[in-house]
């Protein structure tokens, strides 16, 4: 780093100091400009690259059913969900991403699958018309009785 030359003096044009600095013995208005146009860009592409880590990431994108779109960018070493809850309150799913298959043959059961378990379906609708009362007659308990 002894050869950094700052921004700030660069603009002042002490043309001494830099021409010290630089090595360069010409005193000629034209090629100092260039030298110190050469120092500079030099001088900041070294900031980049030794001072200034940035983490490698990766944008990634969820669909949601409600048509968002999520962008979230994480670090290339995180671990990517395969969904994502979207501000909305559905599930977004991670786009071109890998969903977990359901496991082959069982059948995931519903609430209605296990409603249907314990009543029939004519019970069902004998239920389903006394709901039916008690709404038309604006008297339905907290309780759920199903
Ligand atoms: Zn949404």
């Amino acid at each position: 780093m002894a050869r950094r030359v700052s921004d700030g003096q660069a603009a002042r044009g002490n043309s001494s100091a830099v021409a010290c600095v630089l090595g360069v013995t010409t005193t000629k208005g034209e090629n100092m400009s260039e030298a110190l146009r050469g120092s500079r860009l030099g001088a900041r592409s070294y900031e980049t690259d030794d001072h200034v880590e940035f983490a490698p990431r990766q944008t990634t994108y969820y669909d949601c059913p409600n048509g968002h779109t999520i962008e979230m960018p994480f670090s290339v070493e995180a671990e990517i969900p395969p969904v994502w809850e979207c501000r909305c309150g559905a599930t977004a799913v991670l786009r071109d991403g890998v969903l977990p298959e359901p496991k082959p043959g069982k059948h995931v059961r519903t609430h209605w699958d296990m409603l249907l378990e314990r009543r029939s379906l004519e019970d069902l609708e004998v239920l389903f018309e006394e709901r039916l009362d008690l709404l038309r007659a604006h008297r339905v308990p907290e309780k759920k009785s199903a």
